[in-house]
């Protein structure tokens, strides 16, 4: 398996300037040297430079949004070389609060993938269902439309460098996870849906899980054959969790 391994940690709307040099020390103090999997933190991003100059050298920076906008009259906006500039290297798009909370479309989410890749930024494609949908059957063809709109404005090459994290609604922050069939099998879904797309290639793709992942389920989630890591909501906010989820994705 030619593929990256690796665990995000979400740190949503949380923290002020002390907890995360609190956050990022007992990190500091945990031996992640030892792991092979990637490791990246998506602070808010008014500290994303803070958090850049204090991560341990094991991690990479994360946004958790960007705007679709290359610059000028967009107040509260931050641009993809803006995140750039600080060090980002990753940003998540597409995350179901932002698609549900600020009306995000699967258009919008594609020209915001779009703008992280034209400024070299990896984007954290995030898509799932919610428990209606999954509910009435439609997971796949909810899954495959935000995709779909994706691929629609990348080239080829484009769409090889996503990461994509799938993680369904209901799971969210609520304590259910999906279990690991159910989650692989959407895994498998989506890499065979790439497969039609960009070939092998899809083999390499990153492909996440992200809903109530914690330390005690982490490893039976991590095993499974499409699942390649985490995106990490409230779990990422405890070190020794948070590390224990790391270890998990080895
Ligand atoms: P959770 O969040 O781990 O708190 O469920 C995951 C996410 O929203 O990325």
């Amino acid at each position: 398996m030619g593929r990256q391994a690796m665990v995000a940690g979400n740190w949503k709307m949380n923290g002020l300037p002390q907890n995360n040099s609190e956050l990022l020390k007992a990190l500091a103090q945990k031996d992640f040297a030892q792991l092979s999997c990637a490791l990246v933190v998506c602070p808010p991003t008014v500290f994303l430079s803070q958090v850049g100059n204090e991560l341990p050298a094991e991690f990479k920076l994360g946004a958790q949004n960007v705007s679709a906008q290359a610059q000028g009259a967009h107040t509260g906006e931050v641009s993809a070389d803006m995140l750039k500039s600080v060090g980002c290297e990753y940003g998540l798009v597409g995350h179901s609060e932002r698609r549900q909370m600020h009306h995000e479309s699967n258009s919008d989410v594609a020209e915001k993938t779009l703008a992280l890749l034209q400024q070299g930024i990896t984007p954290i494609v995030c898509v799932g269902e919610t428990l209606s949908e999954r509910e009435a059957d439609a997971t796949m063809t909810v899954v495959l439309q935000q995709l779909k709109a994706v691929a629609r404005v990348l080239s080829t090459e484009q769409l090889a460098k996503i990461i994509v994290a799938y993680e369904p609604v209901w799971a969210i922050g609520t304590g259910m996870t999906a279990t690991p069939e159910q989650a692989q099998q959407v895994h498998a879904s989506i890499r065979g849906w790439l497969r039609e797309q960009i070939g092998e290639q899809s083999d390499n793709i990153t492909i996440l899980y992200g809903g109530s992942v914690k330390g005690s389920n982490a490893a039976e989630l991590f095993a499974q054959e499409d699942i390649d890591g985490g995106l990490i909501g409230g779990a990422s906010l405890n070190a020794d969790e948070f590390f224990q989820i790391c270890q998990a994705a080895g």
